[in-house]
């Protein structure tokens, strides 16, 4: 459980995130072969810069949450699990507070699209203010959750505590890397949408770059896309990329030879796509 937080502390922190750190490793995606990390440093960056500048100049910032007489329910996460909820908790019964480090709600299904440039960020997102505008007693911030006190039946924040009466935990997983470290390292997971954004970034970058090589080993080589997983979302981002090849950049990039661009599917499993009935599984190699 952690406890409240001393005032020095977020000064020191806000002073580290926003002098020390950037100016260390705030570079261009393109000049570096570690720039997936940076990216991801700016995207946190951007998030809790200000966060930390507004807890910097008011250490007396609160959650800001009313006292009801009404039990409390706490939703940790606005994903479809969250929001669900949300949407389903009668607040006329209930003070309903839901907790997310984004302010929006994340269509998942669709991630591929955007990290394929087939759509933008802002067509999978839908800002969860909107989506909950017509509940009453429903109160929403955005913030990291820390830790949960069920003991105390606590949850705490980025900004302070909250006591519960009932918590649905609906934040969502991680990525598994299923121990491998090399791909944890150089792989580029789709679970959220700068995730998404990183990926496509990645990509278009990479098609830039194949524009001004002449070497044919080079160029196939940069053009190889290994995608792991063989499920839905591997098979679809297999789909889109050949996609985007034939009906974009053959015409965007005039001077690459884009038949060389080759996206690979590797999974564990033994047929593609798994959770399908059989006539629907396939054995694609390469796109
Ligand atoms: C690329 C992709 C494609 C998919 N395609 C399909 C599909 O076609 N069909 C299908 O049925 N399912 C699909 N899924 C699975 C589906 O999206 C998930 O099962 C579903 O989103 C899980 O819902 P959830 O509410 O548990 O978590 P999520 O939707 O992941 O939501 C978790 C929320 O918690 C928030 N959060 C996390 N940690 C914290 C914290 N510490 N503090 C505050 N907030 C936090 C996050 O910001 C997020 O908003 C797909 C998933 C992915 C990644």
């Amino acid at each position: 459980m952690i406890g409240p937080v001393p005032d020095l502390v977020i000064p020191v922190l806000a002073f580290l995130f926003l002098v020390v750190v950037p100016a260390r490793f705030r570079k261009p995606l393109v000049e570096s072969p570690d720039g997936k990390r940076n990216t991801e440093y700016c995207f946190l960056f951007r998030i809790f810069a200000p966060k930390l500048i507004v807890m910097a100049l008011h250490p007396g910032v609160s959650l800001n949450i009313p006292e009801t007489s009404k039990p409390r329910v706490v939703i940790i996460g606005g994903g479809f699990g969250g929001l669900y909820a949300a949407h389903k908790i009668d607040t006329s019964k209930f003070q309903v507070v839901l907790f997310d480090k984004r302010n929006y709600h994340t269509f998942q299904p669709l991630l591929y699209q955007v990290a394929t440039a087939g759509l933008q960020g802002d067509a999978i997102a839908g800002p969860l203010r909107t989506v909950l505008k017509k509940k009453k007693d429903f109160h929403f911030r955005l913030l990291r959750v820390l830790s949960i006190d069920d003991k105390r039946q606590t949850v705490a924040t980025s900004i302070g505590h909250l006591h519960y009466d009932y918590l649905i935990v609906a934040n969502g997983c991680r990525s598994n890397f299923f121990g491998n470290k090399p791909m944890e390292t150089y792989a580029f997971p789709i679970k959220s949408i700068p995730d998404a954004l990183n990926l496509k970034s990645q990509l278009m970058q990479t098609f830039e770059s194949a524009s001004m090589i002449n070497d044919p080993a080079m160029l196939e080589k940069i053009l190889t896309i290994v995608i792991v997983g063989g499920g839905p979302t591997g098979v679809e981002t297999a789909g889109a990329l050949a996609e985007l090849r034939k009906k974009v950049l053959t015409k965007d990039y005039p001077g690459i030879d884009f038949p060389e661009c080759t996206s690979i599917s590797c999974k564990a499993a033994t047929t593609y796509w798994p959770a399908c009935p059989k006539k629907q599984q396939t054995t694609p190699t390469r796109t």
